[in-house]
């Protein structure tokens, strides 16, 4: 399987995570990997960057020796109708964008209200990816997900941190192997993403991978070659 795309990272801006933007391209770009995101988390986590980070992208250049170098923002789903904590006026300018639920910022509620918060994001034409949708924490009807999934054209993410053994997720193995059936059935492309807060993580898609194996994931679904489709479903077009 070709794996060099890596969406989904966080440096000390995110103020949880704990190397520089140089220090996880570089380690990016040392395993191999030929296209690299930067994915602060967005201001309702705590600690986390202002909303002013997220404008100033212009100033970074996108490319680090022959790697493309993208720029974006994790937002938090907020409520249950799928509101995050950034503006589409700054999100249609990011790269990469990725949703999800975290705790501080999300009061799960039932698996009908978790899913619609779900969908209610991805129906924001400016989130490309939904990220670790993979605790059962947060319970939703993955049917649902994964059909809305395709018909809003936006990509599930398999998460490499949340299948690590220090991950403090709810279950997310099951989890995974339901939403990876229903993704075959319903030809709906996953990504593996790093999730990585430090920098030897950085592209690191080792328990993704073998999560995909298990579910004998066919790779034309794949989003983590740069040969593929991966440019149909992020903002950034190169
Ligand atoms: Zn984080
Ligand atoms: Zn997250």
């Amino acid at each position: 399987m070709i794996d060099n795309i890596d969406l989904h990272t966080h440096t000390i801006a995110s103020g949880h995570a704990y190397n520089t933007r140089n220090e996880m391209i570089a380690a990016a770009y040392q395993k191999g990997i030929k296209v690299f995101a930067i994915t602060e988390h967005a201001p309702a986590m705590p600690g986390s960057c202002q909303r002013i980070y997220f404008t100033n992208f212009r100033v970074l250049p996108r490319k680090y020796k022959d790697m493309t170098v993208l720029y974006g923002a994790e937002l938090n789903i907020l409520d249950y109708q799928g509101h995050v904590d950034l503006p589409d006026s700054l999100l249609q300018e990011m790269d990469v964008t990725l949703a999800s639920i975290h705790p501080p910022c999300f009061v799960s509620g039932t698996v009908e209200e978790n899913t619609d918060a779900y969908i209610g994001a991805m129906k924001n034409p400016y989130i490309n990816i939904i990220a670790h949708p993979d605790d059962n924490r947060f319970p939703v009807d993955y049917e649902a997900l994964v059909k809305a999934a395709r018909e809003y054209h936006v990509v599930l993410e398999v998460n490499n941190a949340s299948l690590s053994p220090s991950s403090f997720r709810g279950n997310p193995r099951e989890c995974y192997q339901q939403m990876l059936k229903l993704c075959i059935k319903y030809q709906v492309p996953v990504v593996m993403d790093s999730d990585a807060h430090v920098d030897f993580m950085a592209g690191n898609h080792d328990y993704a991978r073998e999560m995909l194996e298990m579910a004998d994931f066919p790779e034309e679904l794949i989003l983590n070659s740069q040969d593929g489709m991966l440019y149909e479903y992020i903002n950034y077009k190169p």
